[in-house]
């Protein structure tokens, strides 16, 4: 078949199973795909082909396996996930030459469903970002318009999602690093509740609010990936002992949204999000109330407290996480270092970029003596009152919904001088991460204006997952979908 890519994850996942096609095949569509596209938009920052097409054929010579529920899907993992035997940078210079030997969880999660592993994502530098312009490597363009940013801090799995190089991606999130690129390259993007999936591996940014989460076309996709990779991981002692359903049941148990309640913050529908990107989600709402579901009016009265709050907490723990980069047990060391003084400090000066700096001095400054309660408590403060705002809203409705983003993908350039404009595009996704909640990001077509994707973003209590799932699905259905990216037309 030679329109492979076209097909959804869960779609080449059952002509997998059914034999129909090979795992070589697959992977063979891929990695042309890789071949004809990443010249244009720079999604991967390297490509295991070999090692895939190795785990292609031992897969194909023992035949199809129903214990295996990815059995064959090719997969690509942010390069923020450690992946055994493939360079793990985080798209930085002090991890450049860093090949783990291990495999994050998630990642082992995958390759024992029989999943393969095609390559590992671009990303913003530590994940600190939202455009993936700072990647130490340089930028992935936006599939739809490649002189657009994919959005980030997981831009090279969205964009590789959007441009059909795989049929899932695992991205990560620690302020809407999965929803915001998945709204705009127009791919679907779950960031699960934080404990629902382990971080083992996961190269740390902000701890109390990093999940690793799933990329893909469709809600049910993101469903399939979502039972793999979930569940409690005793390497992890924040992931969380509770079982996890089978998603992909669950989402097809839900025909229509009857009896949905669906919350409308004013919060998020206000000032500040652009005409366009407010009227394809509230068209997306309207369908969901033809499909049964009932709006109801909310408020989350913190949320113009959540980007500080949010940009305190994350630059608290970055500048603890990094520490541990210092030239000594991996990563880059400056050969001209003098003392051991000096070997950290030319190490972290040439191994970091400028925003993994300025969150590092930050950072450090509101956890320091003097400042600790002016800035850090405070930001906690806020965070519990964020957390009661949820609480409150969900005693009213199933699940919440709002645009993922304040506008579609932006210029590349456009905003990279500018990091306060940087730190409000993710003003609708990271009081999530604040919270521990998890959220979707849907493509409900594109802006009138743009003609560039626009994401719905659906949110839940914790644990919600599978309502958040089955409620996209069944939205999805009833929307048009999304043509194929623009920039990538001819590929
Ligand atoms: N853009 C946010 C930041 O720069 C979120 C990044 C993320 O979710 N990893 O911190």
């Amino acid at each position: 078949m030679s329109d492979l890519h076209l097909l959804n994850l869960t779609q080449v996942r059952d002509l997998l199973a059914r034999g129909e096609i090979k795992a070589q095949e697959a992977v063979a569509a891929c990695l042309g795909r890789i071949h004809d596209t990443e010249p244009k938009i720079s999604a991967l920052l390297s490509v295991q082909g070999e090692q895939a097409l190795d785990a292609a054929k031992s897969l194909d010579a023992a035949g199809p396996d129903t214990d295996k529920p990815l059995w064959g899907v090719p997969i690509v993992v942010k390069d923020a996930i450690c992946a055994k035997h493939a360079p793990t940078t985080c798209a930085s210079r002090i991890l450049e030459n860093f090949v783990p030997f291990y495999d994050a969880c998630a990642v082992a999660r995958l390759r024992a469903a029989g999943a393969i592993i095609l390559g590992k994502s671009n990303m913003d530098e530590f994940a600190m970002g939202s455009s993936t312009e700072n990647s130490a490597f340089g930028p992935t363009a936006n599939p739809w318009d490649l002189s657009r940013v994919p959005g980030g801090s997981s831009g090279g799995s969205a964009a590789s999602v959007a441009a059909r190089q795989c049929y899932g991606a695992l991205g990560t999130d620690t302020g809407g690093s999965i929803r915001q690129p998945a709204s705009f390259c127009g791919v679907v993007g779950l960031k699960p509740t934080y404990g629902r999936v382990s971080r083992f591996g996961l190269v740390a940014y902000g701890s109390s609010l990093d999940q690793i989460g799933p990329m893909a076309r469709t809600p049910l996709d993101c469903a399939a990936l979502l039972s793999v990779i979930a569940g409690h991981d005793p390497a992890d002692s924040t992931s969380a002992a509770v079982p996890a359903p089978d998603y992909e049941a669950a989402v097809a148990a839900r025909a229509d949204l009857t009896g949905l309640r669906l919350g409308l913050p004013e919060q998020f529908w206000g000032e500040g999000v652009d005409p366009e990107v407010r009227d394809a989600c509230r068209a997306a709402v309207d369908a969901a109330e033809k499909l049964g579901a009932k709006v109801v009016d909310v408020s989350l009265p913190h949320t113009p407290y959540a980007v500080a709050a949010y940009y305190i907490v994350a630059m608290a723990e970055a500048s603890s996480n990094l520490a541990r980069f210092d030239g000594v047990r991996y990563g880059y060391r400056d050969p001209s270092a003098g003392d051991l003084a000096g070997l950290y400090e030319k190490s972290r000066g040439a191994g970091f970029g400028d925003e993994v700096k300025r969150r590092i001095v930050l950072g450090t400054y509101v956890l320091s003596a003097g400042y600790y309660d002016a800035y850090y408590r405070k930001a906690a403060q806020a965070r519990e009152l964020l957390r009661r705002d949820f609480t409150a809203a969900f005693e009213r409705c199933d699940l919440l919904c709002g645009p993922a983003a304040p506008f579609t993908a932006f210029g590349l350039g456009e905003k990279k001088d500018d990091p306060l404009q940087m730190y409000l595009s993710d003003i609708f996704t990271i009081s999530l991460n604040l919270a521990g909640l998890p959220g979707l990001s849907l493509p409900v077509g594109l802006g009138r204006d743009s003609r560039l994707p626009v994401g719905l973003q659906l949110f839940g209590p914790a644990f919600g997952e599978d309502v958040i799932l089955g409620a996209a699905e069944a939205l999805s259905q009833a929307l048009p979908s999304l043509p194929l990216p623009r920039g990538i037309a001819a590929a």
